[in-house]
């Protein structure tokens, strides 16, 4: 079986732990904590980066620090994986979700400025798959209408809009480490930020709040969403291969499209002129004309040994949503649906093999043309 995703960990990061646990400090406190943070700021480019428990903590620690709750709205993608959603849903303000372009999936900015109200107070995009969003476009809105930019990096380190980071382009930038993205700590998360006062409303924040003039005096009500220093240990020795798993996401995408660019009825994913993607997942659609559906084919590829996962359910379809007393759920978001419809990722672990991708191409070949009957 060739597995869709699988962590990439080498001795370098089993060394590191392995001195956290010989040295006793295995919680939030220690070296590595700190390391990873200025690491990590340092390659994003910011002043400042603060650790979580994970990108969902994450997000939901960046809208609570900018004082967004009840009665406010944040205009989001509805092509998006649940937490960017849930984030804004935890503080009391409401999700405004907007359809997708159809070129990269990512947030349709031209339908941005008809959802700003008088409650919105800020935009999230989500750099969908690895592929930046209009990032000048949004910052253009966001200052006339005087709104934050909050971006869900998650699955973007080391994504670039025209030479800027992502996650760096904006107010606040959010990242996750879970074991499927681009490094991982296991479980954690980041927020990075230029802004010192937003830096430490964060930090306060994430450690319940304990007022600096007095130790368990609490002004504000708060979270524990400090990472450790384990996890921490794992990241700083992710974190120094990233140029490398770059360059493997990025060479598997160009061997797959090369190698899929034949076949009738694969929608391959773009990079526009001004974008650098990381190619988190490598992601396609297909079309009519490749004979059979992405349900179909993604049986057909798990019956020849090969893992695949569809793409993201829309924010407006999840059951969840419904009853959260969200304006603009029964809108039309023609372009979210056809493409969480058509869309699939195939396998793209930073241990795949050239071979494998090969494999995996030919497979798709073979059922495009007629190896698959009904
Ligand atoms: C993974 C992911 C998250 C959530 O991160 P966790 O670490 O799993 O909580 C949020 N947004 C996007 C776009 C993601 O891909």
């Amino acid at each position: 079986m060739i597995p869709v995703n699988a962590p990439f960990l080498g001795k370098q990061e089993l060394c590191n732990v392995a001195d956290c646990v010989k040295s006793g400090w295995i919680s939030s406190k220690g070296k590595y904590i700190k390391q990873f943070e200025e690491e990590f700021a340092r390659f994003c480019g910011t002043k400042y980066a603060i650790s979580t428990t994970s990108g969902t903590t994450a997000l939901h620690l960046a809208v609570s620090a900018l004082g967004i709750g009840k009665g406010d709205e944040v205009i989001m993608p509805t092509f998006t994986m649940i937490a960017t959603a849930y984030a804004v849903l935890y503080t009391g303000a409401k999700p405004v979700f907007i359809d997708s372009e159809p070129r990269t999936w990512n947030i349709d900015v031209t339908k941005i400025e008809r959802a700003i109200t008088r409650k919105t107070r800020a935009i999230l995009p989500v750099h969908i798959y690895g592929h930046p969003a209009d990032m000048d476009a949004i910052r253009k809105l966001a200052r006339k209408y005087d709104l934050f930019v909050i971006e869900d990096a998650a699955q973007a380190h080391g994504a670039e809009y025209n030479s800027e980071k992502c996650g760096a382009m904006s107010d606040i930038g959010c990242f996750s480490f879970y074991a499927n993205k681009i490094i991982t700590t296991g479980e954690g998360g980041m927020v990075i930020t230029d802004d010192k006062k937003l830096a430490e409303r964060c930090r306060l924040l994430k450690d319940l709040a304990h007022s600096p003039k007095k130790r368990f005096l609490h002004t504000d009500l708060a979270y524990n969403y400090r990472m450790t220093n384990m996890q921490a240990a794992v990241g700083l020795a992710q974190l120094e291969r990233i140029k490398e798993f770059i360059k493997i996401k990025r060479d598997m995408a160009e061997l797959y499209s090369e190698k899929l660019s034949g076949i009738p009825g694969i929608t391959l994913p773009v990079e526009e002129k001004w974008a650098k993607s990381v190619y988190w997942m490598y992601s396609i659609m297909i079309e009519k004309e490749f004979g059979m559906t992405r349900d179909e084919l993604m049986s057909e590829l798990l019956k020849n040994g090969v893992e695949t996962r569809a793409f993201f359910v829309s924010m407006h379809a999840q059951p969840v949503m419904k009853g959260m007393k969200i304006s603009g759920l029964a809108q039309k978001y023609p372009v979210a649906e056809e493409i969480s419809e058509k869309g699939l990722y195939l396998p793209s672990g930073l241990s795949l093999k050239k071979k494998e991708i090969i494999a995996v191409c030919d497979t798709m070949k073979k059922l495009s043309s007629g190896g698959f009957k009904k």
